[in-house]
C-alpha cells in the first residue's frame, strides 16, 4: 500500500521511508509540494491539516508528520511552535544556538522531541500515532548527521554509555531505533498491517 508523504521536507521523508522499508508500506514523495498554514495549536492538529491538504489534492491515501521539540525551561516558545523558534528566517543552526543561549543559566534542561503521524486511508480513515523521546538540551551543539534540533538533544538513554553523553546528531542508528519518529512509524506499522489484513 502506498502513501503520499504530505511534506517536502526531504529529512523526514528519507527517515520515515527508511522506518517503513521491509514493511506492506511505501512512503512516497508528493508529485509537487503544497504550501499549508499550520493553524492548529497542537502536533495532532497540525498533522491532520497537512495531512488532509495532500489527500484532497491527490485522491490517495496520504501520511503527515508533526513534529516539535518542548522544552521543559521554555514551555511556551517551542512544542507546536518549535519550526519558528527565534522567527521565520534563522537557520536550523541559529535555532540550536538560540536554544542553548536561552538555556545559558537554566538548571533543568529536560526536553523531549514528539512525533504524530496522521495516516489518511479514505476520508473516513483516519488513524494518528504518537512518539516521544525524552531526553535534555546541550551545552555543546555537536554532531553532522539527523536534522533540525538533533545536534542540541541528548537523549537520556546515550547519557552514561562508554562515549559520556551523545547529541541525537552524532548517533543516526540510536535515532533510527529510538527516536519520537521511529516510535510513532513503529506503532503505524503494526496497527496498520493488522488493518490491511482485517477480512
Ligand atoms: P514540523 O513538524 O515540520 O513543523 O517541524 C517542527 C520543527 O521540529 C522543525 O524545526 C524541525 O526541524 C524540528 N524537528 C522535527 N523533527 C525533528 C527531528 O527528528 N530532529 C530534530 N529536529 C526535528
Amino acid at each position: 500500500m502506498e502513501f503520499i508523504f504530505a511534506s517536502g521536507n526531504a529529512h523526514k521523508a528519507e527517515e520515515l521511508g527508511l522506518l517503513f522499508k521491509g514493511s506492506s508500506f511505501n512512503i512516497i514523495s508528493a508529485p509537487e509540494s503544497i504550501s499549508v498554514a499550520e493553524t492548529a495549536n497542537n502536533l495532532y492538529g497540525n498533522a491532520e491539516i497537512k495531512a488532509q491538504a495532500y489527500f484532497q489534492k491527490y485522491k490517495r491515501p496520504t501520511v503527515a508528520d508533526d513534529s516539535g521539540l518542548f522544552v521543559d525551561a521554555l514551555p511556551d516558545e517551542l512544542g507546536v511552535m518549535t519550526a519558528r523558534f527565534g522567527g521565520e528566517t534563522l537557520t536550523p543552526l541559529q535555532r540550536c544556538e538560540l536554544l542553548v543561549k536561552r538555556l545559558e543559566h537554566e538548571i533543568n534542561r529536560n526536553a523531549y522531541f514528539m512525533c504524530v503521524l496522521c495516516f489518511i486511508v479514505s476520508p473516513c480513515e483516519i488513524f494518528f500515532f504518537e512518539g516521544r523521546l525524552n531526553g535534555f538540551i546541550g551545552k555543546q551543539i555537536i554532531g553532522d548527521q539527523g536534522f533540525g534540533y538533533d545536534p542540541v538533544f541528548y537523549p537520556n538513554d546515550l547519557k552514561d554509555g562508554p562515549l559520556g553523553a551523545r547529541s541525537l546528531a552524532q548517533d543516526v542508528e540510536y535515532k533510527m531505533a529510538n527516536s519520537h519518529r521511529a516510535r510513532a512509524a513503529g506503532r503505524a506499522r503494526s496497527f496498520l498491517t493488522s488493518f490491511i489484513a482485517r477480512p
